[in-house]
């Protein structure tokens, strides 16, 4: 078995997502081939990273105030503080999160997802969101899905093609979850600086790693079927609940958060 096909080796003759992620922001689990990658990409890159970051965690804390207390992260990445469930065990600690991410970085790092608050539970799932059958078997076994759950794609799907049916990976994600549960979710896109495009997308293909940002008609059809909570489908910085509106500012996401009718 290569490094490449074997889940549990860290393959450096490439750039991996999650460690280029880690690299953006500020992290220090990475490799020589993914600063290289990193360090091709527009400089705004690194303040993208940090906004996308924050929705996530400006949008598990709505939800968590709204009596979420089970959480599907996919795709988590490097765990980097404060986590997805250390955001809302802090408002609810009985909350029980599971994470899964198919690079085996993360699987390396998984004891920082792990340290659960001792009211609830946190799990990890070394796991492809191009496999969602699995995922969700997993997933039973430690959510109740007879529950509300909310479904956090937060920076995943632009790393799957269109030829890898994206709309329909995530249909079947959704259509596991009970009426009353949320999709969190936000994607990458070239629509707030198109100049940018072609380098960001250049950096991706020299790195061997297959991007596909997608414009905010195409992320919409993401939520196709469910209820978009306000403010909508938004750009990370504009999407805020009770707290302090952030910053508007460019952030190269669409974010949004919707409800399963
Ligand atoms: N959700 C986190 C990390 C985003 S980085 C955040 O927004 O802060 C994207 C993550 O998706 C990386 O950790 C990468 O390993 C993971 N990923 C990419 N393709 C994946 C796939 N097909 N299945 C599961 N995870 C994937």
């Amino acid at each position: 078995m290569t490094a490449a096909s074997d889940p549990h080796v860290i393959d450096t003759s490439k750039p991996h997502p999650a460690r280029v992620y880690d690299w953006l922001l500020g992290g220090k689990d990475n490799y020589l081939v993914d600063q290289e990658l990193a360090q091709k990409l527009p400089p705004q890159a690194r303040e993208n990273a940090r906004r996308n970051r924050a929705f996530m965690h400006r949008a598990a804390a709505w939800l968590a105030g709204q009596g979420i207390d089970q959480f599907l992260d996919i795709g988590t990445g490097i765990p980097t503080e404060p986590n997805l469930h250390q955001i809302v065990q802090a408002i609810t600690p009985a909350t029980r999160v599971a994470y899964a991410d198919n690079d085996p970085i993360v699987l390396r790092h998984a004891e920082a997802l792990l340290a659960s608050a001792p009211e609830g539970a946190t799990t990890y799932i070394q796991a492809d969101v191009r496999e969602p059958g699995a995922i969700l078997e997993h997933a039973r076994g430690f959510l109740d899905f007879d529950r509300p759950v909310a479904l956090s794609l937060i920076a995943l799907m632009h790393f799957i093609m269109d030829d890898e049916d994206p709309y329909g990976l995530a249909r079947a994600l959704i259509d596991a979850l009970p009426s009353g549960s949320y999709l969190m979710f936000s994607h990458g896109t070239a629509d707030e600086h198109p100049q940018l495009e072609q380098s960001v997308s250049t950096a991706y293909k020299e790195g061997r790693v297959p991007l596909r940002m997608r414009t905010r008609a195409e992320v919409a059809l993401f939520f196709d079927g469910l209820e978009l909570v306000e403010p909508g489908l938004v750009t990370a910085t504009e999407w805020f609940k009770d707290g302090p509106a952030p910053r508007r500012e460019l952030s190269g996401f669409h974010v949004g958060v919707a409800r399963v009718p």
